[in-house]
Parts: C-alpha cells; sequence; structure tokens
C-alpha cells in the first residue's frame, strides 16, 4: 500500500486525491491519501502532489506550517511529485513575485497568470510526452513556463508557451489534471 500526501493548506484537494486513486488503481496499485496540512506526515508519504490554488497563499502557510523544507527534502530525495497551476509556481526557481518563496524543485521560471484572469480560463486537447491520446487540460488563472534550464524536459506546450515540464522525479503543469475523469497525467507522474 502506497501513502500519497496531498498538501491541503489551500487549493483543490479532494479531486486530486480522487485522481491518484483512479490512477493508482488503473496501474495495479493500492493508494491511501494523507491530506496535509502541517508538517510531520510529508516523510512518510511515498508521493506528493502540490495542488492549485492561490500561490502566495499556499507559499505562506506551507512556510509557516513547516512543511515547505519537508518537500525541499522528499524532491531532493528522490520521490515523485506532481505540482498544478498554482503549486507548479511555488515549486519554480522563480515566481518573479516577492509574495511567492520558491522550493526550487523544478529549475524553471513562471509568469503568474499569464493567459489572463478567471474569465480567460479555457480547455484545450494536449499533446503531452509520453501519453498516446491528447489530454483535456483545463487552465483556470494558469502560469506560463517563460524559462527552463537544461535539466527540465518540456512535455506539453500551447502557443509554443510550455505548460508541462519534468525534471527528473518532479512534474509540473500550469493546467488542472484534476479537474477532469482523465487521471493518466497523475499516472504519468506517479505510477509509470
Ligand atoms: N493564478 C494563481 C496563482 O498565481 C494560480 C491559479 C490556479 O492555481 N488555478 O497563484
Amino acid at each position: 500500500m502506497l501513502t500519497a500526501g496531498v498538501i491541503a493548506v489551500q487549493g483543490d484537494v479532494a479531486e486530486h486525491a480522487a485522481a491518484i486513486e483512479r490512477a493508482a488503481e488503473r496501474h495495479g496499485e493500492v493508494c491511501r491519501v494523507e491530506t496535509i496540512r502541517s508538517s510531520g506526515t510529508v516523510p512518510d508519504c511515498d508521493l506528493l502532489l502540490l495542488p492549485g490554488g492561490e500561490s502566495t497563499t499556499i507559499s505562506r502557510l506551507l512556510a509557516e506550517e513547516g512543511i515547505d523544507e519537508e518537500i525541499e527534502a522528499f524532491a531532493a530525495a528522490g520521490k515523485p511529485v506532481l505540482a498544478t497551476c498554482a503549486g507548479l509556481i511555488v515549486a519554480s526557481s522563480d515566481a518573479k513575485d516577492d509574495r511567492v518563496e520558491t522550493l526550487d524543485l523544478l529549475d524553471v521560471s513562471v509568469d503568474r497568470n499569464a493567459f489572463g484572469r478567471q474569465k480567460d480560463s479555457f480547455e484545450a486537447a494536449l499533446d503531452v510526452t509520453g501519453l498516446t491520446e491528447p489530454f483535456p487540460a483545463v487552465f483556470i488563472r494558469a502560469p506560463t513556463i517563460d524559462s527552463v534550464d537544461g535539466g527540465v524536459e518540456i512535455l506539453a506546450s500551447v502557443e509554443d508557451r510550455p505548460v508541462a515540464v519534468r525534471q527528473d522525479n518532479v512534474f509540473g503543469t500550469s493546467f488542472h489534471p484534476e479537474l477532469t475523469d482523465d487521471s493518466r497525467l497523475h499516472g504519468l507522474a506517479f505510477f509509470q
């Protein structure tokens, strides 16, 4: 039995928990989900999810609770992390916003809200490296990735702007892979 940690200081948690469980089942794994609001649990997890929400708030709460350093150690140990939307912003190495203390899990810089505001939210059928069929990607006040370091693989782009990346054990998406029934991206990040 695997333990999946979903960071739950703020943002969408239940949808990710469901997507992880579905992906685990498809890959013949059994996964127990822990929602994490304080320090002490991250080190016991086998995989970790950093959801979307509001990156300035998530960043502040992670630091206040002392979860930030646990996530850094978790990723440095080579365990799998999926960071989505605001989670990607927090996981980046530069959010160009002093209110976001980045965790430097991915050598990328991001542009917050680069696709516009809430009304500019959109869905796109996205070709993702590693998936055979396009993925239904939901973008909500999404960031773009505007520079990547050599160790970062770009898995998907929209209009030449990277929106899904992988650096070894850490995956980042600027969209919300948990908001449809399609759990292939969670599968790719955690179980393949
Ligand atoms: N725009 C938000 C931020 O900068 C992210 C939005 C999201 O996670 N859907 O934190």
